[in-house]
């Protein structure tokens, strides 16, 4: 039988925590790298997304920058000639070379219809002292007419031959910027003429598009603010000596300045930086703080910056929105990548277990191999044995034949004084019938000579029947063949004959005539041997019974010799069957007689075999193959 082994482990081999430990582990630690992972990759996308907006706002905010300085500077650079323009206004050389009332009142006539026209704040002239000597506002009540301004900045400017440039808050708390010029007659400085315009229109543009901005002045100070709450703020702490020249040139009047509220600072470039400012308007305390992108560029002309603020609140949201996009993407991903994983791995146990089986199949084809290797290898042993036994058989039979021969040779020996004696008595009468008979002839008594010849032809028949059946014994046979049972049975009898007479005994014969595969010579040589054997066994006794009993069974035919002699002892029993053995006195056995008999029957496909009756006496059974009867027999039959 083949025993195959299973290529895999038999997996109750392992103890269940081993297997089901290291799974359950992983399963639940698994959804921890993959909140890091999304975090990791929400941040990075979120980080990614507010660099890569700064710099697109940066790069916008740019644009409006330079748009918007450039405003700034065509505003003020409107009225930069304007001042300069009144140096070649005769009127007012005049005046500021001889004063007197009436060109007093000429010069404020045409300086109050110029700045209606220039659309400036106020246009005024002061002397070299610093003393306002004709204004356009001469009819207000607030009027600078008469006022001392020798401590702005402008006029100490102007008067030295520079342009002066101010930005600063009046005595009438308007702020304005302030464009100064000395007048110069014949190469000399003999007054100043100043204008002040207003930049507030600036602001009101910012604020209709939605700008926020500033403009810083050298200081630090916003002066103007798209947020009016952020004005006058300052962008840097001062320094006290500031505060001091400030308060001293009254450029702002008397105002206080506070610091711009700034809740973080992070510089990113020379000029831009990330602003975290409080909210301002109507809703301040209660909105959040806004970060703003501030770009700064130096404005042209001035010491001063604008400022440009872009709201980041959009970026930030969209930046957001993009990490949140991003960490989905990535537990997507991840969980696309276990499913990847879970199913190569099923793949890959399903290309294990058919390599497994193959190389199980390779194994057992193999092992088939290997043992038909083996079985036709054995067959061929067998097929030498067979070989070797047909010979050894060939040699058996040829051996059995010889001992046949020699057995027969043997009965013919033991017989040859009762078969001597058997012929002799009939040669004797035939002598006698033969030397009556002449006799008779010669007396002419035919009847009684006749009746002589008759009896001489029956005496020689029975010699010649005595003859042919000891020729017949003698003579070889082979093993195929049929005989008759009946005719067998007669011819051992009739062969027996003698012995019969001188050993009477009642014979009960219950067979029937049947076809049996073996030649009729052996089957009356075995027949004899049985039938000597049980004469010799009943040879003591007065009662002497021999049974012949046969029946046909299946393909066979049992043929039954018992007698009722004294039997076989035990002893004898077990060598019953051996050459040579005998019991029988001096020359009277050869121990041939069952031997021969049992090879000739097994020869034709049948056994003999002993019994021993419990009523006594000793039973041979014959068992020899039945032949189909010929058609002619069995319709004799019916
Ligand atoms: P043989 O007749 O030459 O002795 P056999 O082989 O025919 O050789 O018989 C062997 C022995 O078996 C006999 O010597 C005898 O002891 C025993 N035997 C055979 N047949 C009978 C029988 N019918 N009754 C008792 N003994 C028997």
């Amino acid at each position: 039988m083949i025993v195959l082994q299973s290529p895999f482990p038999n997996p109750r081999a392992l103890p269940p925590l081993l297997t089901v430990k290291p799974r359950l582990i992983r399963r639940l630690l698994l959804p921890l790298p993959i909140i890091l992972l999304m975090l990791a990759c929400g941040y990075s996308a979120y980080y990614l997304s507010t660099q890569i907006g700064i710099r697109a706002l940066a790069e916008s905010g740019e644009r409006q920058l330079e748009l918007h300085a450039r405003a700034v500077e065509s505003e003020i650079s409107t009225h930069t000639y304007l001042p300069s323009l009144l140096e070649l206004e005769s009127s007012v050389s005049r005046l500021l070379l001889d004063l007197s009332e009436p060109r007093r009142e000429r010069v404020n006539t045409y300086l109050e219809g110029l700045n209606k026209r220039s659309g400036s704040l106020a246009i005024f002239i002061l002397d070299t002292s610093g003393r306002v000597l004709a204004t356009s506002n001469w009819r207000d009540a607030d009027s600078f007419q008469g006022e001392d301004l020798a401590y702005r900045a402008y006029f100490q400017d102007a008067i030295q031959g520079k342009p002066g440039r101010f930005y600063g808050i009046d005595s009438t708390g308007e702020a304005g910027y302030y464009l100064a010029h000395g007048l110069r007659h014949r190469g000399t400085i003999i007054g100043v003429a100043v204008v002040k315009i207003r930049l507030d229109p600036l602001e009101k543009r910012w604020e209709r598009a939605r700008l926020e901005a500033y403009v810083s002045d050298e200081n630090g100070i916003i002066i103007l603010s798209s947020d009016p709450a952020r004005r006058l703020k300052a962008v840097h702490p001062l320094s006290a000596e500031t505060k001091a020249q400030l308060a001293g040139s009254l450029q702002y009047h008397w105002t206080t300045f506070k610091e711009l509220q700034l809740l973080a600072r992070q510089r990113i470039a020379a000029d831009t930086e990330l602003l975290t400012l409080p909210a301002s308007g109507e809703n301040a305390s209660a909105a959040q703080p806004i970060s703003y992108l501030a770009q700064t560029r130096p404005l042209n002309d001035t010491l001063w910056h604008l400022t440009l603020l872009s709201p980041l609140q959009d970026l930030r949201r969209a930046a957001i929105s993009h990490g949140m996009l991003a960490a989905v993407a990535c537990a997507l991903l991840a969980f696309l990548l276990i499913a990847w994983n879970e199913r190569r791995k099923v793949i890959a146990t399903r290309l294990a277990a058919r390599e497994a089986l193959q190389q199980a199949n390779n194994e057992l084809e193999r092992k088939i191999a290997e043992r038909t290797a083996d079985l036709r290898a054995s067959n061929e042993r067998l097929k030498a044995q067979i070989r070797e036994r047909r010979q050894a058989e060939e040699t058996l039979r040829k051996a059995q034949d010889d001992l046949v021969q020699a057995g027969k040779l043997a009965v013919i020996g033991q017989m040859s004084t009762s078969i001597a004696h058997e012929l002799n008595q009939p040669l004797a009468a035939l002598r006698t019938l033969s030397g009556n008979t002449v006799r008779f002839l010669q007396r002419g008594a035919l009847d009684t000579a006749s009746s002589n010849l008759a009896t001489i032809n029956e005496l020689v028949d029975r010699m010649g029947r005595i003859t042919a059946s000891l020729r017949a014994f003698a003579r070889r046979a082979d093993d195929s063949g049929e005989a008759r049972l009946g005719k067998a049975m007669d011819a051992a009898l009739f062969l027996l004959q003698p012995r019969l007479e001188r050993t009477p005994l009642r014979i009960h014969r219950t067979y029937g005539d049947a076809r049996l595969a073996i030649d009729q010579t052996r089957l009356e040589q075995i027949l004899v041997n049985l039938v000597v054997n049980a004469i010799d066994a009943m040879h003591g006794q007065s009662d002497r019974q021999l049974w012949l009993e046969g029946h046909a069974e299946d393909d066979h035919y049992r043929l039954q010799v018992r007698d009722n002699g004294p039997g076989i002892p035990p002893s004898v029993r077990v060598h019953l069957f051996e050459p040579f053995f005998t019991t029988k006195p001096g020359e009277q056995g050869l121990g041939l007689g069952l031997t021969l008999s049992a090879s000739l029957a097994a020869a034709a496909g049948g056994n003999l075999s002993v019994q021993h009756p419990e009523s006594g006496g000793t039973a041979f059974e014959l068992n020899l193959p039945l032949l189909p009867q010929s058609p002619a027999e069995s319709s004799r039959d019916e």
